[in-house]
């Protein structure tokens, strides 16, 4: 069996439906911000937080756990620079405690979801896994440090982990069943995608001076389903012991700016979107692109939707919404 924790979530959630279909799943969701209807009924779900250690140690004593896969983390790099205490607290502490109930019930698989956030300002225009980590905020931070506690409890307690560092994840399940669903929605595609439906009067485009060919921040986005499958490959390396301690990126490898997704996502819906220029975001740097060539030669996953598919299966996800 394995556990997913924050299984309720928006890329937790992709990943349930999928793993399904093969393991048996157990949930642990605290419902903070992810969704009960979005878990698989097929799953096993028990509401609690990943920093309570009897839910933990209840959990670790009834099932049969082989691997834990921990998407439990809140993730808005803005928020994360007004309340450090909340990023470090539930991003840093809740999972080192989570890392404890593991280890003293001897279950020792563990797949993290980490981020690009961790290269902060990265000086590579294609940024693979040697790309210096320097984060440039508490919630890139607070992925880091996860990141060397894995490396830590590798060498002390045998723990075998592999992290993923995530680009854009955007994109819906193509059944439109799940999709991204935050509250207040700070993403971009989402954003516009609401815009278009006619539920946000516009669209404010965070900085048109960077140095970029068109002046806006170019991102690579990742449909949510792609990331599912590399988790379910990440995990069968893991189990079969391929794999111990690894790191790799999860990225399209193309780069797109905030107008060129403005642009797709009006010819996707063949609406015109409302569009204001504004200020910068703090925090965000000019370009984030990946290279993941790692993964590709190593467990043979590559990103198989493009943009356009990603805003189409997030429009017909968006048209479902009521809002
Ligand atoms: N962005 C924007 N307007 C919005 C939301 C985002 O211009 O309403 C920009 C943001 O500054 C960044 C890119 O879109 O350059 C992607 O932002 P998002 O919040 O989707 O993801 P992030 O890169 O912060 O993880």
């Amino acid at each position: 069996m394995i556990l997913v924790v924050g299984g309720a979530g928006y890329i937790g959630s992709h990943l349930v439906k999928e793993l399904v279909e093969n393991e048996e799943v157990i949930v642990l969701d605290n419902l903070s911000t992810g969704h009960r209807e979005a878990v698989d009924s097929r799953a096993i779900f028990v509401e609690g937080d990943l920093g309570n250690e009897e839910v933990l140690q209840m959990i670790f004593k009834s099932y049969p756990i082989k691997a834990v896969m921990h998407f439990a983390a809140y993730s808005l790099v803005g928020e994360s620079v007004i309340d450090p205490l909340k990023y470090y607290e539930n991003n840093v502490a809740s999972t080192l405690r989570l890392l404890k109930v593991m280890m003293n019930n001897h279950v020792k698989n563990f797949i993290f979801s980490s981020t690009a956030a961790v290269y902060g300002i990265p000086a590579a225009e294609m940024i693979d896994e040697k790309t210096e980590t320097s984060p440039i905020n508490p919630y890139g931070h607070s992925k880091l440090a996860i990141e060397q506690i894995l490396a830590d409890f590798k060498a002390a307690y045998e723990l075998h982990y592999v992290i993923l560092r995530y680009f854009n994840a955007a994109g819906a399940h193509e059944s439109a069943q799940i999709g991204e669903s935050h509250n207040p929605e700070t993403h971009l595609i989402p954003i516009i995608l609401q815009q278009l439906a006619g539920h946000r009067d516009k669209v404010s485009v965070f900085g048109s001076d960077y140095e970029t060919p068109d002046g806006t921040c170019i991102r690579d986005y990742i449909h949510v389903n792609d990331l599912a499958c590399a988790h379910i490959l990440a995990l069968k390396a893991l189990l079969s012991k391929e794999k111990s301690a690894e790191v790799y990126n999860l990225g399209n490898g193309h780069g797109f700016s905030v107008k060129e997704v403005i642009e797709t996502c009006e010819k996707v819906t063949g609406l015109k979107a409302t569009v204001e220029m504004a200020d910068r975001r703090a925090g965000d740097p000019a370009r984030l692109v990946a290279s993941s060539q790692k993964i590709f030669s190593e467990l043979g996953w590559k990103a198989e939707r493009n943009l356009e598919q990603i805003i189409s299966d997030a429009w017909k996800w968006h048209q479902t919404q009521l809002y």
